[in-house]
């Protein structure tokens, strides 16, 4: 578990524009925050900020009161899944939820443990030996989850990662993703621009509109406004 804060933070890109301005925010440890808002506000770049992925130009950005404005994206303990998740096609699952734990040197019985316990918890078990393309979309979304967090990372953050399964299958994998944040007690920072997404999960909903945020509330707070 891991609280996060973003103090007085700006972004202006290469090109000049200045697409954050003065932010700040505590996520605090263990929650469920959804970053909320239309396209364009500057979700992803918050985001890619948190995981080190991209430069802030001013401000700093804590995790639990250390300050990681100069720690690379592979020591800040985070993991990101993205909205499109490339699977290696050619591995197998377990193939793929095991390849960042050989590149972190992680021992074979080691590792052997981590990926039987994450197969268990996103139910993949039976599927460890198969190629992507024998999964279904859910299956496959699984897989990125299990990759992104079989190291173990004290915040995991997801930008979008539901966009682009169909409707059923998306409302499945919020239940899932609910489940997953119980088991795993850890940080989740997830973005959307779907407020009924934002509602269905969060415990904290962060709205943001055009760099700014306007509001930072439970879901029950704005059910009851
Ligand atoms: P969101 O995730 O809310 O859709 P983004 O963080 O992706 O918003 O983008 C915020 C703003 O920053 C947008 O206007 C976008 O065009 C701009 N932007 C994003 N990345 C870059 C970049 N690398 N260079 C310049 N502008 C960018
Ligand atoms: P999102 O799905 O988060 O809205 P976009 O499609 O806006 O993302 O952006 C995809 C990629 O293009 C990102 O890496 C972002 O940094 C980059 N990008 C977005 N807007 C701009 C821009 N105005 N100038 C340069 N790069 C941009």
């Amino acid at each position: 578990m891991s609280e996060i804060c973003l103090k007085n933070i700006r972004k202006t890109y290469e090109n000049g524009t200045t697409v954050i301005e003065n932010l700040n925010l505590k996520i605090e440890s263990g929650s469920f925050t959804v970053l909320v808002g239309p396209s364009g506000c500057g979700k992803s770049t918050t985001l890619r900020m948190i995981a080190g992925l991209e430069d802030t130009t001013d401000g700093e950005i804590y995790i639990d009161g250390k300050l990681m404005n100069h720690v690379e994206p592979g020591d800040r303990d985070i993991a990101m899944v993205f909205q499109n998740y490339a699977l290696y096609p050619t591995m197998t699952v377990k193939g793929n939820i095991e390849f960042g734990l050989i590149n972190a040197k992680v021992p074979k019985a080691e590792r052997e443990r981590l990926i039987e316990e994450i197969a268990g918890i996103v139910d993949l078990t039976e599927h460890l030996h198969k190629k992507p393309s024998q999964l279904s979309g859910g299956q496959r979304q699984r897989v990125a989850l299990a990759r992104a967090m079989v190291k173990k990372p004290k915040v995991f953050l997801m930008d979008e990662p539901l966009s682009n399964l169909d409707a059923k299958l998306r409302n499945q994998m919020r239940s899932e993703l609910i489940e997953l944040h119980h088991k795993l007690g850890v940080t989740f920072v997830y973005v959307t621009h779907d407020q009924v997404e934002a509602l269905s999960m969060a415990t904290d909903i962060v709205l943001m509109e055009k760099g700014v945020i306007r509001q930072h509330s439970t879901p029950h707070e704005i059910y009851a406004s």
